[in-house]
């Protein structure tokens, strides 16, 4: 089996083959070194233990000598009562010293009192060695030393390893000894050896299992961040967004974790935001609910958001919903000319943080600085989004500020698609709605929007004032200049009824050259008074056509509604009444509708 390289283990096997590893080599450092040089301090501090007691017993010897020097003892005495006292010398309970003399006599040994007086110069331990001949060569040649031999314990009779300290005193040829029991120290060592080992294992078990609690929860972090991750990565609709990783250290684990609730947290609430856009009525809406993402949620007041309308080469503020020309940022100039705004004209964020006064229309008077970013789909840009900041509060916390514009841009990627597709549904319904050749409302727009129009006029009580009108001989300018000079009579028509009428009111292409006006608020009467002002235009206008100029006049139906009639419908009939009773008065007339007009019981 290839065993992988290192690096490329997974975190749990290298966190615990390093405890591992680690933990052998602080095992054998303590058994194989330490272990050992304790051993020998403690073998060592035995035997200057024993070198100390024998120089007290060496003392006692020279202080009954120098009694009998001052003549209070005799030499005799003075021997037998050294001897004596030595003998009930006892230290560690059961050590003993005894006395031999230099021709390997015994002079006294406790605890086998049979060999006092004996020669011992013949004792053989059973590795050979002699004994006393061994303790009086070393005192010989050095005064004192260390003798390894085999002695049995006091009581027993099987010799054991011993190592003594004799030492000579020379004035009276005794050699004072004592010595200690090699298995004793043995003993001593085995118990540290144990307790060494027990507190290794402890150490052990202690190390190996914070490594593999450290490395599970590692692993188990990564695991779940990983999976996290990997769900979002593979963009599957089924993301649990509600996933959240449980934690309570605040350590590098705590972090990550944290960092990916937060990370799971803007994305979710991203997803959540994107959602709630996406089935938002009108675009107005997105506007706003983006406006409040960034002004409640974020912090980032000041903020105004425009919209781009391409082909008018204008932008207008969409959020605040109502804010005056006064109150923008940036010089109204760029309402009417949007290629004066640097973020749309190059597509890129512009900020005066990175460079002051870095677009010319920002308003220095306002004192405030500025970030402002580009709406920009598939190459073109539907919207610019500006920050407006107080200096002072830029300064204070520029991370956070940063912060907190990343998250606007992340909501505005996320708002894009939804502003795009909103934008396309929205001039798609306009053009279903509108008349290509003179780019009035169409018929349909009229059957769409007639309940709200008529309820608001309802709601209001006011009148509506609607006029139907028709080219005289229209059919003449087809015959003779062609369909193409027809269709620029039509657009010119169009256009003089639209300026004829307030920005408010509706002109509609009723039918192929047939207009309906209608007009909203309006007192009794105004309605002919508009008609008559459209007529009047018409007759005036010169149309200019390749073979010249033409001049055309129009005839026009007025009804009001709802004083003609309770419904919509049949008071824009009544007006289609009148406009035939006034090509029937001759053309190029205002004709009211009247009650008598209509007989007809049935519409
Ligand atoms: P009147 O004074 O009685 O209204 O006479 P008129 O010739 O205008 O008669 P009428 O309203 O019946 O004729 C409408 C003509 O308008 C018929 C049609 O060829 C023409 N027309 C309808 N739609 C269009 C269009 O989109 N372009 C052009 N060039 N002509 C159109
Ligand atoms: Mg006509
Ligand atoms: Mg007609």
């Amino acid at each position: 089996m290839k065993v992988k390289r290192f690096r490329h283990w997974a975190i749990l096997p290298k966190i615990m083959t390093i405890s591992v590893v680690s933990v052998a080599v602080i095992a054998g450092v303590v058994m194989f070194y330490f272990l050992p040089l304790v051993e020998r301090k403690i073998m060592d501090g035995k035997k200057e233990g024993t070198k100390y007691v024998v120089e007290v017993a060496f003392g006692i010897l020279a202080g009954y000598d120098a009694l009998a020097k001052s003549g209070q003892l005799t030499e005799a005495d003075a021997r037998q009562r050294a001897a004596l006292e030595v003998k009930k010398l006892r230290y560690k309970e059961t050590e003993y010293f005894w006395i031999n003399d230099r021709a390997s006599n015994m002079v006294m040994h406790p605890t086998r009192p049979e060999l006092d007086g004996t020669n011992l110069s013949d004792n053989r331990d059973p590795r050979g060695t002699f004994v006393f001949k061994e303790f009086v060569r070393v005192c010989n040649e050095k005064g004192a030393g260390f003798v390894e031999y085999l002695w049995p314990k006091p009581g027993e009779r099987l010799p054991v390893a011993k190592i003594s300290y004799v030492k000579l005193y020379a004035p009276w040829g005794w050699i004072v000894g004592s010595g200690i029991y090699v298995d004793d120290v043995e003993k001593d060592m085995a118990r540290l050896r144990w307790n060494m080992a027990i507190g290794t294992m402890v150490f052990a078990a202690l190390i190996l299992s914070l490594s593999l609690f450290i490395g599970i929860s590692i692993t188990r972090l990564l695991k779940n961040v990983i999976g996290g991750l990997q769900d979002i990565a593979s963009g599957k609709g089924d993301v649990d967004l509600s996933k959240r990783i449980a934690t309570s250290s605040i350590d590098e684990i705590g972090v990550l974790s944290s960092e990916f609730n937060g990370l799971m947290d803007s994305i979710s609430s991203l997803t959540i935001f994107k959602k709630v856009i996406e089935e938002d009525d009108t675009l107005d809406d997105v506007y706003f609910r983006l406006g409040s993402v960034f002004t409640e949620d974020l912090g980032l007041g000041g903020c105004v958001i425009y919209e781009i309308s391409g082909s008018q080469g204008k932008m207008r503020p969409v959020y605040p919903s109502f804010v005056a020309t006064g109150e923008l940022y940036c010089n109204a100039d760029i309402l009417d000319n949007h290629d004066l705004c640097k973020a749309k004209r190059t597509g890129h964020p512009i900020s005066s943080l990175t460079y002051p006064r870095i677009c010319k229309q920002f308003s220095v008077a306002s004192g405030k600085e500025h970030f402002c970013i580009p709406m920009t789909v598939g190459g073109g840009t539907v919207g610019v989004v500006q920050f407006a900041f107080d200096k002072s509060d830029t300064f204070t916390d520029s991370k956070e500020n940063e912060r907190r514009l990343f998250k606007a841009e992340q909501y505005i990627k996320e708002s894009l698609s939804v502003i795009e597709a909103k934008r396309l549904m929205n001039t798609l319904r306009e053009s279903s709605l509108k008349d290509p050749l003179t780019g009035l409302h169409n018929r349909r727009f009229l059957q769409e929007y007639t309940e709200k129009l008529v309820a608001g006029a309802k709601r209001r009580r006011t009148l509506v004032g609607l006029i139907m009108c028709d080219l005289d001989y229209f059919k003449q300018v087809n015959d003779a200049y062609g369909h193409n000079v027809g269709d620029i009579v039509l657009r010119e028509t169009a256009s003089i009824i639209r300026t004829s009428v307030r920005e408010a009111d509706i002109v509609v292409r009723f039918g192929g050259e047939e207009f309906l006006v209608v007009l909203f608020d309006i007192g009794a009467g105004d309605a002919l008074n508009v008609a008559e002002k459209i007529r009047v235009n018409v007759q005036n206008a010169r149309i200019k056509i390749p073979e010249g100029v033409i001049q055309k006049t129009i005839s026009l139906g007025v009804s009001e509604f709802p004083a003609d009639s309770e419904t919509f419908w049949h008071s824009i009939k009544y007006a289609d009444v009148a406009l035939y009773k006034a090509k029937e008065a001759g053309r190029n007339k205002v004709m009211r509708f009247t009650g008598d007009m209509w007989t007809d019981e049935h519409f």
